[in-house]
């Protein structure tokens, strides 16, 4: 009989030590000898479970008098053994003589043993492991010392839960760690300050980091450009991307996420080697398409000499069928030089341009367009607009872009509007007809290079090349603009196209 005034204070010195210390083992170990201790047992021992109901661990009071136990000694407690039953059962049990019951394995320092008592780790309804104490007397055991351990077993039920929980979230955090320290991008985390609160190896190294703690962006290398291009970065959204020329002539895809209760994360990509591959493509393309141009002209050149003569009706058509081909083949030679152009920012001037003087030249030369389609052209281009900053042939060839496809993708008697308006800083473009319209799910595509909205079947072939809206995608974001489409199947598109205005008009 344990008499409750030392069940109270073990129960106390208990839960205590269950607070001191996640290392499973020592308090575990600790836990043991204190109840073996106040109930005067000759042995106490601690199976730990995993969750399919196998020891995992074996824990001693005294571990250094612990004898060899065999894996297989182990599995047959389980199975046959008061360990087993008790871990079925959810519930303790005392065993009051040993050599009578059948539920006994020996171990090999059983020698001693003649009574024993056991108590089950309950968690959530589950066992995660089994509290053994045994004695050398049989009938040593009572219903008190049972209620005791079985006290003692529940909260070290929850401490085992706790060490799991932690094992595991400790694991995570090193896979993660591990994941992001290995990455060959630099990643870096800077707080409210702007201080650098934790890098990468590859950060480290690109910021040339000494082992200072928390070292404010500014004062590291290649800081300054970080920071300048932060500031440029949409500091609104959750996650932006920008291109940053390092120091060392590398370029870096620069992204942001804000991460709430960590700061903000910086993640640098080298993208070098795609931009050197990008720039060699457009020289590429630069170069073929000037070579082409001039066979191509000899070609139109003799083609026309040929008009001159007395063709018969059949080689008339088939030279005016050549004739559109050349074009068609300049048309598509000018543009892949255009985009070559405009990405390079080559062979441009850029000064203050009247928006609304170019719509009214542009919209001037479709006049016998639209009166061929039977179209109704509806012009708003007010005259005391802000200007914008571009190159007058460059926003002409947006607004004729634009104007051609809409007359082009338009069936005949439609309507087309052309507006220019002044809103929250920016002049806005707005080309609107009443065409087919465009599927929601190809409206982003459009703007990309060669992209063209499939035909519908029985639809009239349109003649393109695909590059019109990529063209203009490319001159309205180089003057810091943007562009997109609102579009609703049968009813018509409106392409709109925003660009900064300037503050002043300039003097006449
Ligand atoms: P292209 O007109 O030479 O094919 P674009 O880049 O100008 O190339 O346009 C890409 C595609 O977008 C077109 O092929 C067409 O499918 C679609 N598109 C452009 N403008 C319109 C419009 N106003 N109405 C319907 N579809 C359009």
């Amino acid at each position: 009989m344990i008499s409750h005034a030392v069940s109270t204070e073990l129960m106390h010195t208990i839960s205590r030590q269950f607070n001191t210390s996640l290392d499973l083992d020592e308090v575990m170990g600790q836990v043991l000898r204190l109840t073996v201790e106040a109930t005067k047992a000759t042995h106490g021992s601690l199976f730990l479970l995993d969750e399919q109901g196998r020891v995992s661990r074996y824990i001693l009071a005294r571990p250094e008098q612990a004898p060899e136990i065999s894996p297989h000694n182990l599995e047959k407690v389980m199975a046959e053994g008061l360990v087993g039953w008790v871990y079925q059962q959810q519930q303790g049990m005392l065993l009051d003589n040993i050599a009578t019951h059948h539920r006994w394995v020996k171990f090999p320092d059983d020698a001693e043993t003649h009574s024993a008592l056991a108590a089950p780790l309950l968690h959530q309804n589950r066992v995660n492991g089994v509290l053994v104490l045994r004695h050398e007397q049989p009938h040593y055991f009572d219903e008190s010392h049972l209620s005791l351990v079985t006290g003692i077993a529940g909260q070290a039920a929850i401490a085992v839960e706790n060490a799991r929980l932690f094992s595991q979230i400790r694991h995570e955090r090193e896979t993660l760690d591990a994941l992001i320290t290995g990455m060959p991008n630099p990643v870096l985390v800077i707080d409210a300050e702007e201080k650098i609160i934790f890098t990468n190896a590859a950060g480290r190294q690109l910021l040339a980091l000494t082992q200072v703690d928390h070292p404010a962006l500014a004062s590291v290398e290649g800081g300054l450009i970080l920071k300048a291009a932060l500031k440029e970065l949409n500091q609104n959204s959750t996650s932006s991307t920008r291109e940053i020329p390092w120091s060392d002539g590398r370029i870096f895809n620069l992204s942001l996420n804000h991460v709430a209760r960590l700061g903000t994360v910086l993640t640098l990509n080298d993208i070098t080697e795609l931009k050197r591959l990008d720039e060699l493509k457009s020289a590429f393309v630069e170069t073929v398409s000037h070579d082409l141009r001039n066979p191509l002209a000899t070609i139109q050149g003799f083609a026309m000499l040929l008009e001159m003569e007395n063709l018969s009706e059949r080689g008339r058509s088939n030279l005016s069928g050549l004739l559109q081909g050349v074009a068609q083949i300049q048309n598509l030679i000018q543009n892949l030089l255009d985009l070559a152009r405009i990405g390079a920012k080559m062979d441009e001037q850029i000064e203050p341009c009247d928006l609304t003087e170019i719509a009214e030249d542009v919209l001037g030369g479709f006049e016998l367009q639209l009166a061929e389609k039977e179209m109704t052209l509806v012009a708003d281009l007010p005259a005391e607009l802000p200007w914008v900053l571009g190159n007058d042939l460059r926003l002409s060839q947006v607004v004729a872009n634009l104007v051609s496809n809409a007359v082009k993708y338009t069936p005949k008697g439609g309507r087309i509007t052309v507006g220019l308006s002044y809103e929250d800083g920016e002049i806005r473009l707005a080309v609107s007809d009443t065409g087919p319209g465009i599927p929601p799910e190809e409206q982003d595509q459009i703007f990309e290079r060669f992209y063209r909205v499939p035909m519908m079947e029985n639809s009239e072939w349109i003649e393109g090349t695909g590059l019109g809206l990529s063209i203009v995608k490319a001159i309205i974001e180089g003057y810091g603009g943007r562009v997109w489409v609102e579009s609703e199947m049968g009813v018509g598109s409106t392409f709109i196209c925003t660009l900064p205005a300037l503050p002043d008009m300039p003097e006449e």
